[in-house]
């Protein structure tokens, strides 16, 4: 039976937290657990795929400053008031394009693990709890940052793994999960996770939400669904997209990656 994990992306300091919880209330009421992928560090003047700035910074204007996640954040205590269904994840440090237009798909292994340590403990000192599991910006990793990432975190979350990006020794972990499609494979002490790509969003005919689970998680052991908030925002009733989502995952296993 596979067990799905809900991953949402690029929650941050400036996130309105009433705003989030809006727009997942139809998973929430489920009981569904969300892990909260959380920008420690956030720059506010990072820019998105299409060359805009990332939607998901909220009433602040662009500028070349960070934002650092606080415990006095309202993000940070709605995440600590959840503990039993937010699940937070590190993800990134700022979130910045640093180098060759990504944060960690081009940076040494030591660059990318002191990042990593960085956005780890300042995640840890605003929510109060352990935060053992890497999500990249953009899923966005070199060699050298994934093997900072499974040294040091219990989980990574990524798209995907070439051959090329891992060191040898790791090649018959990655062919046996390529042959099951099984999307979870064991790299040092770490649990990676593959998704299929994000196909869940907002312009997603709702009818078409059961679907698209079943075709994102044949064969797979582990099946991330990967979801932004940001892009569900509505000033109402939560977006159908959604709502359908929590109905597709009724009855499944749905479960906190870590
Ligand atoms: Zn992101």
């Amino acid at each position: 039976m596979t067990q799905f994990v809900l991953r949402d992306d690029d929650a941050n300091a400036t996130t309105p937290p009433a705003r989030l919880e809006r727009a997942y209330a139809p998973l929430l009421d489920a009981g569904f657990t969300i892990n909260l992928s959380v920008i420690p560090d956030v720059a506010l003047d990072t820019l998105a795929p299409d060359g805009a700035r990332e939607r998901f910074l909220c009433d602040h204007p662009a500028s070349r400053q960070t934002v650092r996640l606080e415990y006095r954040h309202e993000i940070s205590q709605w995440i600590r008031e959840h503990s039993g269904q937010i699940a937070p994840l590190v993800h990134g440090l700022t979130h910045a394009r640093v180098r060759s237009n990504t944060e960690f798909g081009a940076l040494s292994r030591d660059e990318a693990g002191a990042r990593m340590d960085r956005g780890r403990s300042i995640l840890e000192a605003a929510l109060g709890t352990r935060v053992d599991g890497f999500v990249a910006p953009w899923d966005e990793l070199s060699k050298g940052s994934i093997e900072a990432a499974v040294s040091r975190f219990r989980v990574l979350s990524t798209s995907w793994l070439d051959r090329s990006k891992l060191a040898p020794k790791h090649w018959p972990a990655h062919y046996a999960e390529r042959l099951g499609k099984r999307e979870t494979l064991e790299l040092e002490s770490c649990r990676v996770l593959r998704h299929r790509g994000g196909p869940i969003g907002p312009s997603l005919d709702p009818s078409l939400v059961r679907a698209t689970i079943d075709r994102l998680s044949s064969r797979a052991e582990v099946c991330v669904i990967v979801l932004h908030h940001w892009m569900f925002w509505t000033d109402d009733a939560p977006h159908p997209v959604v709502r359908a989502l929590a109905r597709a995952l009724a009855g499944r296993q749905v479960r906190a990656m870590v």
